[in-house]
């Protein structure tokens, strides 16, 4: 079995997701006591979420580049960014380091097109809904056609990340807003929603709505299961 790196704490409440999620993964798979083997550097999110509010995404790449380059010291065989909103600075990252690196935007994108959906929502932060480093390569990789929500609602849905899910906090009048916004993103004509933050399936869950929703947290872990355990 491979040496999963985990590169996370942005925020540490989704990266106890992918921890859980990872061992459960490869205890189903491979029965007894088995589980994951884990390299994971956890940061501090505080300088993080400061530098990304100023724009100074340099400061951000600067600190994950370091992080990574020391899960790979480490021993890890490959690396997971545990956050979609840091894929932002992921090319940087991806040149720093040797081992490979499993994009969360593609291991998304894999699985909606074998869904046969060709129109996909997407939520997550303003960065990840509204720039080109994640819209765009779900559209060129996979010819997917992304439908954002509104000015309003996007805003909605950023504050929502940072100032509830980030700290832990679960809100049933938040979880209908992402449905009231889901269902108007339907009516735009999306076939499905990607939960393009980590910590969005704290909130939706796939019984909460007739949407197909694309966890990414839970994406992100199925592909490095499946590459942790291929020779
Ligand atoms: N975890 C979130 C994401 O997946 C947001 C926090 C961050 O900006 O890293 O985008």
């Amino acid at each position: 079995m491979k040496t999963i790196g985990l590169l996370g704490g942005m925020s540490w409440e989704s990266t106890t997701s992918y921890y859980s999620l990872l061992n459960r993964g490869i205890q189903k798979k491979l029965g007894g006591f088995h589980s994951a083997k884990i390299i994971m550097v956890s940061v501090n999110f505080q300088p993080l979420e400061e530098a990304m509010r100023q724009g100074n995404w340099d400061k951000c790449q600067k600190i994950l580049i370091e992080s990574a380059q020391r899960i790979e010291a480490a021993g890890a065989d490959f690396l997971l960014l545990c956050t979609n909103t840091m894929h932002k600075v992921a090319p940087a990252i991806t040149q720093s380091i040797n081992i490979p690196f499993l994009h969360i935007a593609d291991a998304t994108g894999k699985r909606i097109k074998e869904s046969g959906i060709d129109a996909i929502g997407l939520l997550g932060t303003r960065f990840t809904m509204e720039e080109d480093f994640y819209r765009q390569r779900l559209e060129d990789k996979f010819g997917l056609k992304v439908i954002i929500p509104t000015p309003e609602d996007r805003q909605i849905v950023h504050d929502i990340i940072f100032n509830e899910l980030c700290q832990g906090t679960i809100r049933d009048h938040s979880k209908n807003e992402y449905l009231r916004i889901i269902k108007r993103i339907r009516a735009d004509g999306a076939q499905g929603v990607i939960e393009g933050c980590t910590e969005i399936g704290m909130l939706i869950k796939q019984h909460d709505t007739s949407m197909p929703l694309f966890d990414t947290t839970t994406l992100h872990v199925d592909q490095a299961i499946q590459t942790a355990l291929t020779e």
